[in-house]
């Protein structure tokens, strides 16, 4: 099945989706990108996506292709045209073609480009088993904010997860956990405490992660801000991690280290559940 992807202005097929070899996402990474989730035909957090969208492209002076209401409409579009009931749609932003040069270009339109990605989220069973994370060092550069393209050393963490028999990686700095190679990453201590490291430029800022501490707060349950160690992970009685597209998924193994009683622990289930309950009644 050949999906219709949006490029410029246009809806096309994806095989007829064309970019110039000298845009910037392609020479210089020198792009920003969102990935709303799609529930039920309907948009997950979709004004949070946009509001960080417009914080990267202000951080990196580039300019901005659309308008929220008109990527609004690009988005339920490609919904519409894909017959899209769960899945996810990526949209990029990049400086756009310009002769290579290090310095911005002047003129440069910027490029958008948007496609969609069928995929079962709720019924997720990576979800319902856990999943095994390994600690990696944090090799990506210090804007960890701004949602850029640049996702090679991502991609070197889940390779290496996936060479060592796990799921994901967790990546370590100055022996502290960042976040995990697309996720945020959380424990939950033996007092049931949910702990998650604060915001600041080591981060991204998760849009689920907002929404997930939210609910835990509405719930009564207790919140650390915090860096943590894998060594205090290992010893917690859950740990867990949150994006728009795995929503809440426990983390039952973290070096070989089973977590708790190595299965899915019920403060994951539980923020799991209550974060799919308020996204499919808030979509919109
Ligand atoms: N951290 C990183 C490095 C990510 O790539 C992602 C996924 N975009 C997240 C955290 C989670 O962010 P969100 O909840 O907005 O998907």
């Amino acid at each position: 099945m050949s999906r219709i992807v949006y490029v410029n202005g246009d809806y096309v097929p994806e095989g007829e989706a064309v970019i110039s070899i000298f845009d910037r996402g392609f020479l210089m990474a020198d792009g920003v990108y969102e990935v709303t989730s799609v529930l039920d035909g309907k948009l997950v957090d979709f004004a949070g996506h946009m509001a960080r969208l417009r914080r990267s492209l202000g951080e990196l002076d580039m300019a901005s292709p659309a308008s929220d209401v008109e990527l609004e409409t690009i988005h339920r579009e490609l919904v519409t045209r894909n017959t899209l009931v769960e899945g996810g749609i990526y949209l990029q932003v990049t400086r756009g073609a310009a002769d290579r040069d290090f310095l911005y270009p002047e003129t440069a339109e910027p490029s958008l480009v948007l496609f969609t990605q069928a995929k079962p989220l709720v019924a997720s069973p990576v979800a319902a088993r856990g999943i095994k994370v390994i600690s990696i060092p944090d090799q990506r550069w210090a804007r960890r904010d701004i949602k850029t393209v640049q996702l090679l050393a991502p991609s070197m963490g889940k390779m290496a997860a996936r060479a060592a028999g796990a799921d994901d990686a967790w990546m370590v700095e100055e022996g502290l956990v960042t976040e995990g190679t697309s996720n945020n990453a959380y424990i939950v201590t033996t007092d049931g405490t949910i702990v998650t490291r604060e915001l600041s430029q080591s981060i991204l800022h998760g849009i689920t992660r907002a929404a997930v501490l939210r609910f835990a707060r509405e719930a009564q349950m207790k919140i650390e801000e915090r860096p943590f160690t894998i060594a205090e992970a290992q010893e917690a009685a859950e740990a867990f991690i949150t994006s728009a597209s795995m929503f809440v998924c426990p983390v039952v193994d973290i070096d070989g280290v089973a977590v708790g009683a190595g299965t899915p622990g019920p403060v994951a289930q539980r923020l799991r559940e209550i974060y799919i309950e308020e996204s499919v009644k808030a979509a919109v």
